[in-house]
């Protein structure tokens, strides 16, 4: 790594050593969920020199356990919790009170790293720290490199700018005809109906915006964004996300399903939410019914290691495809979360029995802060290898990058075409066997080039066979 390589964020120096000085400083560095420390005025940026022997140097991360790969569904529940009633603990909003957002509160359950403690103390100036105790029951207490922890936790490398990492890594600012809106495809449309989630993920592509501890906000103009939607005939599919649009209340959320419902020409609408996963709880027999009277609607979810897949969400997840919504997940392909065949296996198959199908598997955004969890895209193929023909095809998510800049989300496929003519393809399939297929459809088009008659309904002739390609 060059120190040149590297755009520090100011507080880097400052924070690094308080922390290194003061490891059990805990109190008082979170005002909710917002760092209240020095800010940018308050130090000069490090020197390259200064960069150079501060930068964490990344540790390697160990293959996983065999407690991660496990297939089978349980509850995390009472966990860290041991005295809260269960009426209570099944409550979503007693859920979303209690969330855990301090420094102290960490530290009461959990052993932290230096960089873990370090992170949370910047990470109020950029993306806010907020875990459900659902999912926090799911953080082992005292691994370092426990996949559920990589996600929620902050950790010092955030403060690592590179310089092709981005705010808004995706272009959605500039595809933005009204705030909120973001209108990119040509027939459909991404609305963004708020900015906060039941827990915050540390490499979220919106931390610009989500959480509200950023410098960028989001104030989305709901009635801008219904006109719009009414004028623009082409629109037949609306993805609403955020944010966390299952953190709106029933009513709110009708409210805004039904707005959209009521145009004609609004074929489609799909939800994006990670509130299945932190939040189970949430996914009430009301809500499910509410959403039910707004089909064809349809979910994305977003699971990326197995272990997320508790009882609890097993049955969230099965509340919402007995209504009728059909369900996808996404996963985002993180270092040190799922970026082995061994989790990613696993992970699709539990998938598949929660009657989700794996939809997308994203590449990392390159969000800032996020090169900690970069994994490198041929590690992305060898996973895709590495499910197709192994498990059912129903599980296998296609690969994805999303173009720099906003050119969209581009499939990344293993090359299973060896080489293809006019004539022929040569494939190989899951085991490495090769195969030779006659391109026939080709083959009929150089033919009527040519002037060569062709079969057709009125001077029956036999198909062409294999000879005819290889005269
Ligand atoms: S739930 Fe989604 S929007 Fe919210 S922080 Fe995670 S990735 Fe970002």
């Amino acid at each position: 790594m060059r120190c040149d390589a590297l755009a520090f964020h100011p507080r880097l120096t400052i924070e690094m050593n308080q922390t290194l000085a003061a490891p059990d400083a805990a109190s008082g560095v979170l005002a909710g969920s917002v760092a209240t420390e020095a800010t940018a005025a308050d130090a000069p940026p490090p020197s390259g020199a200064e960069a150079e022997s501060e930068a964490p140097v990344p540790k390697p991360v160990p293959a996983p356990r065999s407690a991660d790969l496990s297939t089978d569904f349980r509850s995390p529940a009472p966990g860290y919790w041991p005295d809260v009633p269960p009426a209570l603990w099944n409550d979503w909003k007693w859920q979303l009170k209690n969330r855990v957002t301090t420094l102290a509160q960490l530290e009461q359950h959990l052993v932290l790293t230096p960089e873990e403690r370090a992170g949370v103390r910047v990470a109020g100036s950029k993306l806010a720290l907020a875990v459900t105790p659902h999912f926090f029951n799911l953080i082992e207490r005292d691994n370092p490199h426990c996949p559920i922890r990589r996600q929620v936790l902050p950790r010092l490398e955030e403060s690592l700018v590179q310089p092709w990492e981005m705010a808004d890594p995706v272009g959605e600012d500039h595809d933005m005809p009204v705030p909120g809106l973001v209108h990119r495809y040509p027939d459909r449309v991404l609305f963004l109906v708020t900015d906060r989630c039941a827990s915050y993920c540390r490499y979220c592509t919106r931390s610009r915006v989500v959480s509200g501890a950023g410098e960028q906000e989001l104030h989305t103009n709901f009635e801008g964004a219904i006109e719009y939607l009414k004028a623009h005939t082409e629109v037949r599919d609306v993805l609403f996300s955020g944010g966390d649009p299952l953190l709106f209340t029933d009513d709110k959320l009708e409210k805004i399903l039904r707005s959209v419902r009521e145009i004609p020409h609004v074929e489609f609408l799909r939800i994006g939410s990670r509130v299945p996963i932190f939040l189970p709880q949430r996914i009430t027999p009301a809500l499910c019914a509410m959403l039910k009277k707004y089909h064809p609607l349809w979910m994305s979810v977003h699971v990326n290691h197995p272990r997320e897949l508790t009882t609890e969400v097993k049955e969230a997840l099965e509340r919402l495809a007995d209504a009728g919504i059909p369900l996808g997940n996404q996963s985002v392909l993180l270092r040190g979360v799922n970026d082995s065949v061994e989790v990613m296996k696993p992970l699709v198959q539990k998938l598949l029995r929660c009657r989700v199908r794996p939809y997308y598997l994203y590449q990392l955004d390159l969000i800032q802060g996020s090169s900690h969890l970069q994994v490198p895209v041929s590690k992305g193929l060898e996973i895709i290898e590495g499910l197709r023909g192994h498990t059912t095809g129903y599980a296998i998510p296609q690969y994805v990058i999303d173009a720099p800049g906003g050119g969209g989300k581009v499939p990344v496929n293993p090359n299973y075409v060896l080489y293809h003519d006019r004539e022929k393809v040569v494939i190989r399939n899951y085991e490495g066997r090769v195969f030779e297929y006659p391109d026939a459809g080709a083959v009929r088009e150089i033919r009527a080039v040519a002037g060569i008659s062709l079969p057709d309904a009125g001077n029956p002739r036999p198909l062409p066979t294999v000879d005819d390609f290889y005269p």
